[in-house]
């Protein structure tokens, strides 16, 4: 393939990315619009995440991912998550600030936007020339304990969350706990409330024994949707190859992500990622292999959505043909989402 022919195949394709940070990033460069607004007649949006986050300046400047990032990169589909791990105080209400905040700004773009409730929602609105943004919430401790708040979640679009962040959390422990425990019993019922609400688990940041706890419980397969091979880079954050070979056996897919140093402790580099990802084809398989930048939330290898092609090119540049470029792009995403949210 040719990289006129790679680039082509990049926008036809269903291009989904299983992770960002986006939105908490605009409201901490002054409170930005997706489609790129600013303006002093903006403080007005400054709500709980504005008043409890430190601004990033200078503001309008940094962001990774908005609306023309996506449409350059020929991203068609994005999982917008907000990270309830900082709050300091009320989980539930800084996820719902940043949820609302991310409603208004789609129900400012109708021509651009649309918030995806079903895995069919991704392809309509690719054939209608808009991106779908997936809800999702980094962080459980964003239900407070109460067993009534992600059904409520659920009705606003959400689909998908992470259980932990790197630390512990009330359904169990993050990656970077030191002798962690698996689950708790909190944590096992918000697993099954998320498979009989038809949402997606989602294990990066987990510890280990959370994660096999996890894979023992779900009745869905899950996502791993921002994290890296263990094996060729030794983070707590990765994935070792069993866990890489049992996410998969459940029919799970892992985003490998654009985080440096989740990438390589010395020399991160696109070849090093384009690396990680043969490795977690060689171990996961071809159809439990996507995509998930972390962008404006550490996912620095790249310069911003913008440069997403590089990685197909970077791929068809070592061979992939083009129904495994296709299946790493979206494909697989979206048949993981079509088994689990519907
Ligand atoms: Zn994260």
């Amino acid at each position: 393939m040719n990289r006129e022919e790679a680039l082509n195949l990049h926008r036809e394709a269903l291009v989904i990315d299983s992770h960002n940070d986006s939105i908490v990033a605009h409201i901490r460069r002054g409170n930005l619009g997706l489609g790129g607004e600013w303006g002093p007649e903006r403080a007005g949006r400054a709500g709980v995440v504005a008043y409890l986050r430190q601004y990033l300046y200078p503001f309008g400047e940094g962001i990774q991912l908005d609306i023309p990032r996506m449409r350059a990169g020929g991203i068609d589909a994005a999982f917008f998550a907000v990270d309830t791990t900082r709050p300091w105080g009320n989980h539930l209400l800084y996820a719902m600030d940043a949820l609302g905040y991310l409603v208004r700004e789609v129900e400012e773009h109708p021509a651009d936007l649309r918030i995806a409730r079903r895995a069919e929602d991704l392809i309509q609105a690719k054939r209608e020339g808009k991106l779908a943004l997936l809800l999702a919430i980094e962080n459980s401790n964003a239900l407070e304990q109460s067993p009534h708040v992600l059904p409520l979640l659920y009705q606003l679009g959400v689909r998908t969350m992470t259980l932990t962040h790197s630390d512990r959390a009330w359904a169990g422990d993050g990656c970077e706990v030191e002798n962690g425990g698996g689950l708790t019993r909190f944590g096992r019922t918000v697993v099954a409330q998320m498979n009989e609400l038809g949402m997606l688990v989602d294990v990066s940041h987990l510890n280990e024994r959370g994660f096999w706890d996890v894979l023992d419980c779900s009745e869905a397969p899950v996502i791993a949707s921002h994290s890296c091979c263990r094996s060729l880079c030794d983070h707590p954050r990765n994935l070792s190859d069993e866990q890489l070979r049992a996410l998969a056996e459940k029919g799970g897919v892992v985003g490998l992500t654009f985080v440096p140093s989740f990438v390589d402790a010395r020399a991160p580099s696109l070849e090093r990622l384009l690396d990680h990802l043969d490795h977690a084809m060689q171990v996961a398989g071809i159809d439990s292999v996507g995509l998930g930048s972390d962008f404006d939330g550490g996912g620095d290898l790249l310069p911003d959505a913008a440069a997403y092609p590089e990685i197909t090119l970077g791929l068809a540049g070592r061979g992939y043909p083009p129904e495994a470029l296709r299946k790493i792009l979206g494909e697989n995403h979206l048949r993981l989402l079509r088994q689990v949210i519907g």
